[in-house]
């Protein structure tokens, strides 16, 4: 039942969401339901209308793609499995996981073994890509496309030779991005980055310039810091006049707070110190400050100020480090994400489906009749055909909806010949088998499907708990509020997604962009599920708890609430404008990286669990962006490649 707030909002409209499956609501308790009754329908990827990237609703680790796996966590899953059906097919390669580095595994492995090798690739998810993946939306006549996950080719460090390497092989032109891109077109509106201070935290909902060059969003187009910005914010901004003057000295009357230090032990002290804990006690600024920037770097770490570390914001560029005088060379226990780099700057490209275009550029190589075209550019508009994803006469063969379950050596692993692996599918378990086989997918899986590896392995797979996020996409009938209100991306700080951003206007392939304020629009929304005051792979598991068990309804009304909120002033109408919404929740999702806070190794060096975790085992090898503790897109290609080559050497 809704009330009347709910009827505002527009709860009770009919727009395209899923969040029923198989015609039962998805709630915190669907999400208990057993594996083995999920869906009887192994085989549904070829019955017509199967397209997952047109889905909305619940999206990202659905409903039916995690229950096996997580069967096997509660050391259930074996009690309702019944005996595995063999499939009696055998490969020379089989691949755990479709995301880019699985793709990129079956990739390296017919470059260096011949394109006849026979591959199965299995992947829990209903499409490929893992967190490379595309959301469609049809709006009225317009075809929109928003990224689900993962944003665009761009990486703190350049790209190695291997995956730039891949990159071109793909045939993707990185330098002609500002062809397909319309950098001026927000600007020419009047909108620029904003920052919505809402009144549970901030005392008022208000909307008001933001200060910061970029603002803690992912925004490209960010406003250039400048005194004059600095001071409309200061006039408007709903916090103390203390926290104004202390924001105020802060940017513009730096202080040396530790003096008679060098450079290095300033570092030094600065990588063992959060963020929040030296504007609170090394600078003493007012609370307010600390609240406003607590979120700031979400879309980075998936954490708040809490729990990154003094000297990362510095290199971030976050105020309050001018007059310490440091060395700009980089101290030791940074994050790399935190290291500035102007040749990496420059290697950006972003599809309007993000890296999905390259995970299906992957696929066109792998399976070319399941995705048509020939350019870098036509796959944006390609319809992929997922009845041929997997079928007998194709040498590469990418199996969805199938959760691996057990990986094992057929004998002892320095002699076995193969490899078998169990899997589950449509409530049944089948097996098969391959010469070879790549662990690519998330490495806390691997101790659960896998029991030959050495106990320290394990804990060290273990270790890498992804960062859990929802990467939100609203399809809006039009974006004539943005453009009231004069923002095309808002930083909220108190809101259950802190990040609100018009997409980058891209055409490319025949693709359009919106053009005009009154053209419907993808509005993606991002939220990282953290625990302030925990250690950060603490403050993971606890978010990835509440993403499973938060229903789909409750994070609707926040979206539409936030949305009202923020836009109110612009004549938003979220029962009227709002067309779609799709959440791809991903409770796991960014690769762990670590931090000079929490992981002692990673400041003081030595060996790194990541090291330790990718360790072959006879035919088995373990690749993935975690096998690098390095969420990036490059990083998953790297270790695809290291992973073949052991495979090919054993
Ligand atoms: C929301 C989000 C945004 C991101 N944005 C960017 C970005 O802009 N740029 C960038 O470079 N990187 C980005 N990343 C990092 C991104 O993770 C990497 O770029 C890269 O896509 C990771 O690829 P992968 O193959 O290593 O892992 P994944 O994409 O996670 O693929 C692994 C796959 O294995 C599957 N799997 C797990 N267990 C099993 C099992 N037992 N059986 C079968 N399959 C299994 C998983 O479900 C998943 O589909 C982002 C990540 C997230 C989550």
């Amino acid at each position: 039942m809704y009330d009347s707030r709910d009827r505002e909002l527009g709860m009770d409209r009919k727009i395209t969401r899923r969040d029923f499956l198989n015609g039962v609501a998805v709630t915190a308790g669907a999400a208990l339901m057993p594996w083995h009754l999920m869906g009887e329908d192994a085989g549904k990827e070829k019955s017509p209308g199967y397209y997952p990237p047109a889905l909305t609703g619940m999206r990202g680790s659905h409903p039916g793609s995690f229950e096996a796996a997580h069967a096997l966590r509660d050391g259930t899953f074996w009690d309702t499995a019944g005996k595995p059906q063999d499939t009696g097919e055998s490969y020379d390669l089989i691949v755990v996981g479709g995301g880019i580095s699985g793709l990129s595994a079956a990739h390296f492995f017919r470059k260096l073994n011949g394109e006849k090798s026979r591959i199965l690739i299995l992947d829990n998810h209903d499409d490929f890509g893992g967190h490379a993946k595309r959301n469609e939306f049809r709006v009225n006549q317009s075809f929109r496309l928003g990224f689900g996950g993962t944003f665009s080719i761009e990486s703190p460090a350049p790209y190695s030779a291997v995956a730039k390497g891949v990159i071109e092989e793909l045939g993707i032109d990185v330098p002609s991005y500002s062809k397909y891109v319309d950098k001026k077109l927000y600007r020419s509106f009047g909108l620029r980055p904003k920052i919505f201070f809402d009144k549970e935290t901030f005392g008022a909902d208000k909307l008001v310039v933001n200060f910061h060059p970029n603002g803690g969003t992912e925004s490209e187009d960010a406003s250039k810091e400048s005194a004059e910005v600095l001071k409309q914010f200061l006039a408007e901004a709903p916090i103390a006049d203390q926290a104004k003057h202390d924001l105020g000295s802060l940017i513009q009357d730096p202080k040396d707070y530790f003096p008679g230090l060098t450079s290095d032990e300033k570092k030094a002290k600065l990588a063992r110190i959060s963020y929040a804990n030296y504007l609170k006690d090394v600078a003493g600024v007012h609370a307010d400050i600390v609240k406003l920037l607590q979120t700031a770097p979400h879309g980075l770490f998936g954490v708040g100020i809490d729990a990154v570390s003094a000297q990362d914001a510095w290199g971030l560029g976050f105020p309050g480090f001018d007059g310490l005088s440091l060395d700009p060379t980089p101290g030791k226990g940074m994050n790399r994400d935190a290291i500035p780099n102007e040749e990496a700057e420059k290697y950006f490209f972003h599809f309007p489906d993000g890296n999905a275009s390259i995970a299906r550029l992957l696929v066109r190589k792998l399976v070319p009749s399941a995705i048509p075209g020939s350019s870098f550019s036509d796959v944006v508009l390609a319809k992929a055909d997922y009845s041929k994803l997997d079928v007998e006469s194709s040498p590469v063969r990418i199996r969805l909806n199938s959760t691996a379950v057990r990986v094992k050596h057929m004998g002892d692993a320095a002699s076995a010949t193969e490899v078998e692996v169990a899997y589950a599918r449509g409530g049944k378990v089948f097996t098969t088998r391959a010469k070879h086989c790549v662990l690519a997918c998330w490495h806390v899986v691997i101790p659960y499907i896998c029991g030959e590896f050495p106990e320290k392995q394990k804990e060290a797979l273990a270790s890498a708990q992804k960062v859990p996020l929802l990467y939100t996409n609203v399809a809006l009938r039009n974006w004539t509020s943005f453009q009231k209100v004069g923002a095309n991306s808002v930083y909220a700080p108190g809101m259950y997604h802190t990040g609100v951003n018009l997409d980058l206007p891209v055409s490319i392939g025949g693709y359009e962009c919106a053009h005009k304020p009154e053209e419907p629009i993808v509005v993606h929304m991002m939220k990282a599920a953290c625990h302030p005051g925990l250690a950060a792979r603490q403050q993971h598991i606890f978010g990835r708890m509440e993403l499973y068990t938060t229903t789909f309804e409750t994070m609707e009304r926040k979206i539409r609430d936030q949305l009202a909120r923020t836009l109110g002033a612009g004549g938003f109408d979220p029962a009227r404008d709002i067309a779609a919404i799709t959440v791809n929740r991903w409770p796991h999702g960014y690769a762990y990286e670590y931090n000079s806070l929490f992981d002692s190794f990673w400041l003081e060096g030595g060996v790194t669990p990541c090291e330790i975790a990718r360790k072959p085992l006879g035919r088995i090898a373990i690749a993935n962006a975690d096998a690098g503790a390095y969420a990036y897109t490059d990083e998953a290609i790297n270790q695809a490649w290291r992973a073949v080559g052991e495979l090919t050497k054993s």
